[in-house]
């Protein structure tokens, strides 16, 4: 499954092909994809501007902006002087689906990766969008009216799951479980063979009564050293485990649980409790470190990964233990233990790595 890094750069990828542009039409070939109504999915997605490509925790997210900029609605008037971006839009126009019901949306710095997930955080507290399906439109929050808030296109890739652009002549193939038309001809699909992974069109009020959405863990590379460590305080449950749980830390999954636990000299099976703060301050450290090269590796290629460019990452050729089973540890030269953590195939030193 995609971890952080990997997510991370497929967002990276679509966002300049995806930034603005105007969804025009939602086909969905697989219905058990599209999480809650897939009929109000198709009718509701379509008409909106992608705004904005980011993630939170794995999720990707694309920020979805009414097609002008502004529906009209009472609320303030957009200040942020981004307005001129809407008229791309509306120039493109606006037959489907304008939004009636909500408040002015401003598009925000597409450049900004945490924008989505910044923009989410704070609607999951102000639950005041009605609940019919177009009342999913929303404005920015944080302005005169704290009631406007974006709403959100979110794709899990769980294991097989991919987005790419494609040109018109490209067709969808028998994987191919949503295809989204876009105002310049292209088409992004999301293909999935085994079909776990998921789309969600996401309202304030669906954010603010999701689960998998509320309980998500603070993000790896914004939590500070002290605050990281304090999430393990007291807690039972191996390190590994821990690390692994979403609602403890979003985004990391096996690859990097092994490898910053390597790096920190920590057993995967350490009782998280029982680690020092400043142990765990330096599997922080270490923690942002491989996450951070990762990324700039454009991820790790296992098994079926690609980038939203079709590429492959290249950080599969730093690991020092993840994979590395029955081969010498590049520290010590011992040879790794493999064993089951948390129930997964978990690689470690025994010799440079502690359980204290
Ligand atoms: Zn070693």
């Amino acid at each position: 499954m995609p971890e952080l890094p990997e997510v991370e750069t497929i967002a990276c990828g679509l966002r300049p092909q995806l930034t603005g542009r105007r969804i025009v039409s939602v086909a969905v070939c697989n219905e058990g994809t599209v999480q809650g109504d897939a009929a109000a999915f198709a009718r509701c997605v379509p008409g909106r501007v992608i705004a904005g490509v980011g993630r939170r925790g794995k999720l990707l997210l694309m920020e979805l902006a009414p097609p002008d900029g502004s529906d009209g609605s009472d609320g303030p008037a957009v200040t942020d002087g981004e307005a001129g971006g809407a008229d791309e839009a509306r120039s493109a126009g606006t037959g489907t689906d304008v939004p009636t019901d909500a408040s002015p949306d401003a598009p925000r710095d597409a450049a900004d990766l945490m924008a989505c997930r910044d923009v989410a955080g704070r609607m999951a507290g102000s639950g005041a969008v009605t609940g019919a399906a177009r009342s999913v439109e929303s404005g920015e929050s944080g302005g005169a009216s704290g009631n406007r808030v974006p709403h959100l296109l979110g794709v899990h890739l769980k294991m097989t799951g991919r987005l790419f652009v494609y040109g018109p002549e490209v067709a969808p193939n028998a994987h191919t479980r949503v295809v989204f038309g876009l105002d310049d001809g292209n088409r992004l699909f999301f293909d999935d063979a085994r079909k776990f992974g998921y789309v969600r069109a996401l309202s304030d009020a669906d954010l603010a009564t999701w689960d998998f959405w509320r309980s998500l863990g603070p993000e790896p590379l914004e939590i500070a050293a002290p605050d990281f460590a304090a999430l393990f305080r007291g807690r039972r449950g191996r390190i590994k485990a821990l690390l692994l749980d979403q609602t403890v830390i979003a985004g990391i999954g096996n690859i990097y649980a092994d490898e910053s636990l390597f790096r920190a000299s920590i057993r995967p099976d350490a009782q998280a409790g029982e680690l020092s703060p400043d142990r765990l301050r330096v599997l922080h450290g270490h923690l942002v470190d491989v996450l951070r090269e990762s990324i700039a590796e454009c991820g790790s290629s296992i098994r079926d990964y690609r980038d939203a460019h079709g590429d492959a990452g290249a950080f599969q050729n730093r690991f020092r233990v993840y994979g590395r089973s029955g081969q010498p540890c590049v520290a010590c030269g011992r040879m790794l233990t493999t064993g089951k953590v948390a129930g997964r195939t978990t690689v470690f030193c025994a010799q440079c790595q502690k359980l204290k």
